[in-house]
């Protein structure tokens, strides 16, 4: 298939491409990777008459250490990520999440900014930047704001980003010390979306005491689920195998996924609780074996 007709433009700056979807707003679409909104033009799900493409805007590609977080810029490509030491030392969440995006041709356009704009409610992106607490950083003609990863996600390839905002930067908390993570996802072949995902950080303390844990599930729900339940139960603990498996549990119940020609709602609600499970063991491990 072809995409309908559109206009297309290429900013150099952020300012210009701001103004750009001002004049536009409504009609226009930001590209980023493409690897998302190529395909959904192509087959008409998406028809917007006015392109805007980012790919020449080099200020917006950039990892940077910023003391507390680390910060992203919208249109660093998902290659860039997984191969980025800041990433791996100070946010490995981020690092694991990358390795479960898609495939390396996919990854090497793709962008952090595209993947969380789209969110996709099988992404892993969306469930690594609420499960870190991350924010979002949006700009348009009437400034700028920051948007918390849970007010950012509002359903299915749904966000808070107004018609007028282009997304600049994902602001990344550092994983604490004493932490360990793991994102651990079941899909029907290496590279494809997630059937169900588990973004998991637990910070110890001396005893081996999980006093932080953060916890998001991807392909569950019509975004990015954050498990509160599960780490309300889990936190204060040392872990145990009762401990995995009242986790385990709780997960289960915590969802309310939908069943597609991929897999029934039932075998995505278990498949939550096993991810859980594992996802904890593996981040205490680590975190344990970093202390
Ligand atoms: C075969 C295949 C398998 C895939 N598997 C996975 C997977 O397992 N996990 C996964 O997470 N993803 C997967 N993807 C998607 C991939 O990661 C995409 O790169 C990503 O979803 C979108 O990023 P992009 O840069 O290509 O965005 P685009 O496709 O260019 O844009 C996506 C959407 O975001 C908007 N947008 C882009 N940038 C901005 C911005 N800065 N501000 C505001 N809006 C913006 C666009 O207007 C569009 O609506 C897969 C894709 C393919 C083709």
């Amino acid at each position: 298939m072809k995409p309908a007709s559109f206009s297309y433009l290429l900013p150099k700056t952020v300012p210009e491409a701001v103004k750009m979807i001002a004049e536009h707003s409504g009609d226009a679409r930001f590209i980023a990777g493409g690897q998302s909104l190529v395909p959904m033009m192509n087959f008409r799900l998406a028809r917007p008459s006015v392109l805007i493409d980012l790919n020449r805007i080099p200020d917006l590609s950039y990892i940077k250490d910023r003391g507390d977080y680390i910060a992203v810029g919208a249109m660093t490509r998902e290659r860039m990520i997984e191969n980025s030491d800041i990433v791996r030392d100070m946010c490995p969440l981020v690092h694991d999440a990358t390795l479960n995006i898609a495939h390396l041709p996919i990854r090497s356009r793709g962008t952090i900014g595209g993947s969380i704009s789209n969110a996709d409610p099988a992404a892993e992106y969306p469930a690594t930047m609420l499960a870190l607490d991350a924010f979002m950083v949006a700009k348009s003609e009437r400034g700028e704001r920051e948007i918390g990863a849970a007010d950012f996600f509002d359903g299915v390839l749904s966000t808070s980003l107004e018609a007028d905002e282009i997304l600049t930067e994902v602001r990344i908390p550092k994983a604490p010390a004493n932490s360990g993570s793991a994102f651990i996802e079941i899909s029907r072949r290496q590279g494809d979306y997630a059937l169900a995902g588990i973004a998991a950080q637990v910070t110890l303390d001396d005893d081996e005491n999980i006093i932080g844990i953060q916890l998001a599930a991807c392909g569950v729900g019509p975004g990015p689920v954050r498990l509160n339940q599960v780490e309300d139960g889990v936190r204060g603990t040392t872990l145990t195998a009762e401990i995995l498996s009242n986790a385990k549990e709780a997960a289960t119940a915590a969802v309310d996924p939908e069943g597609d020609v991929h897999a029934t709602a039932a075998y995505r609600r278990k498949l939550t609780g096993v991810m859980t499970e594992r996802a904890l063991r593996k981040a205490v491990l680590r975190a344990v074996g970093k202390k």
